[in-house]
């Protein structure tokens, strides 16, 4: 082992940092035969500083900026959370020739390649496994294990809150409301829940699965979104009929046109999952992401996707390698953008659809709901009427595989469509072999 220690700077002492700078202290005999050196915790940057943080007082800060520049500082974990002032310590890091191992999605998911360059420029790591699905090694998987092979598709459940609610739901039968209030009870979800329960944090994930899975780049506004707040118990009552479950998915899918050109398409929403793919299975907080590559055929990886311990097992996994580096000498893969395929347009994506409807019930209006299906070249492959109210039917159709632009005229025909009172809910259904 060489005797040269090495500085570890830890950005943020919340779930993830405390747990980081936990297991470095607890492992450090183990950390430092696994990479030849010993870790050293040589500062903590915090908001606030006192002398009740479980850490002595001399190692924290407030000072980031200082923090990062310092010359005993080798490698800094950042675990602060906002995009700033995260990303401006992150680039002096990366600058002053320091490794970086960050957890912020939100970051990496609006980068357009400027950490990236600077980590390239000053020749050292910038590793992010925890930024998606916590524990889960899926970043490595995708960048270095399956580097030989050619992605065809990364897609899973990536957001904890979110699929416990709709977890929730499903076994309870309880509206979103209340779903969500119970999952905020338990901390499951945050004070404002916006960034979970509508797609954004699943978006900035997909957006990082994307670019790496298809060495390109893609960023959170490239990703077509929708959340999980209209999602209704009648839903999952349909869903349970067609043999199924709602689960919200980040997809990025390599797609090949009518042109020819493959492009890539990443996209969030609440779809049908049937109960027979492995998807649907995941419940409660855990995640999973399901890649299919062209040699390897299907892998999946499953387990805890968020909290303070699992996140941080990702984190201490990066900084281990990036440890190792140094002493090595040399540095992990760098950043590969070599392909920039350009983003598909969600009206080519073809997915097969579940639309319900209430509609006026009389005879012949299910053949005239059909006509307009018909006229746009959707298929149906089944029609269910759920029920019976006073003022009318509810139907539900589950289409063949269709074009987004396709089902996005049919539903603008049905709204006006005089029989049809409203159009209650347009989800797609995925993981099917049709
Ligand atoms: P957290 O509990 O809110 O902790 C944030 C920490 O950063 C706190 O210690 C805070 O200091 C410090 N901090 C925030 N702004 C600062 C600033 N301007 N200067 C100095 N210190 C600052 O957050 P977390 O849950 O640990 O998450 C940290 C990061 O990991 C985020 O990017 C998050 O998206 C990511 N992540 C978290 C999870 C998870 O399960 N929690 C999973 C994957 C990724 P004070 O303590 O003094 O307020």
């Amino acid at each position: 082992m060489t005797e040269k220690a090495i500085g570890v700077a830890v950005l943020g002492l919340g779930n993830v940092g405390s747990e980081v700078a936990r297991i470095i202290e607890e492992s450090a005999p183990d950390l430092a035969a696994r990479i030849g050196a010993p870790l050293e915790l040589r500062g903590v940057a915090v908001r606030r500083v006192s002398d009740d943080r479980g850490l002595p007082v001399e190692l924290l800060t407030d000072n980031v900026e200082e923090l990062v520049s310092r010359e005993d500082v080798d490698l800094v974990v950042e675990v602060m959370g906002p995009v700033e002032p995260a990303r401006k310590a992150i680039l002096t890091a990366l600058e002053g020739g320091k490794s970086v191992v960050t957890a912020n999605k939100a970051l990496l998911a609006q980068s357009t390649g400027e950490l990236a360059q600077a980590a390239e420029r000053a020749h050292v790591d910038l590793y992010f496994e925890a930024a998606v699905a916590g524990a889960i090694p899926v970043i490595r998987p995708l960048t270095q294990s399956l580097a030989g092979d050619t992605v065809l598709r990364v897609a899973g459940i990536v957001n904890g809150t979110t699929n416990y609610i709709l977890s929730e739901m499903s076994s309870t039968g309880a509206d979103y409301s209340s779903a969500l209030a119970d999952a905020s009870a338990l901390g499951y979800a945050e004070a404002d829940p916006t960034a979970d329960v509508e797609g954004y944090d699943a978006a900035a994930k997909a957006a990082i699965l994307a670019s790496i899975a298809f060495h390109t780049r893609v960023t959170a506004d490239d990703v077509y979104r929708e959340g999980i707040t209209k999602i209704t118990p009648e839903d999952f009552d349909s869903a349970k009929a067609l043999g199924c479950t709602i689960k919200l998915l980040s997809i990025c899918e390599r797609v090949t046109g009518s042109d020819g050109q493959q492009r890539v398409s990443a996209r969030v929403y609440p779809a049908l999952v049937p109960l027979s793919h492995p998807l649907a299975n995941v419940n409660g907080a855990f995640n999973a992401v399901v890649v299919e590559a062209e040699a390897a055929g299907r892998l999946m990886f499953y387990g805890q996707g968020a909290g303070g311990a699992p996140t941080a097992s990702a984190v201490m996994g990066d900084l281990v390698m990036a440890a190792r580096n140094r002493v090595q000498g040399g540095r992990g893969p760098r950043e590969s953008k070599y392909a920039q395929l350009p983003i598909a347009p969600m009206g080519i994506i073809q997915t097969r659809y579940y639309v319900s409807m209430t509609v006026t019930d009389r005879p012949g209006v299910l053949s005239s709901v059909a006509a307009e299906f018909a006229k746009r070249g959707v298929s149906i492959a089944e029609v269910r009427q759920e029920s019976m109210a006073d003022e009318g039917a509810r139907i539900v159709v589950v289409t063949h595989r269709a074009t987004d632009a396709a089902l996005s005229e049919t539903v603008a025909a049905l709204a006006d469509h005089d029989a049809v009172q409203e159009v209650n809910s347009v989800l797609r259904l995925e993981g099917t072999s049709e």
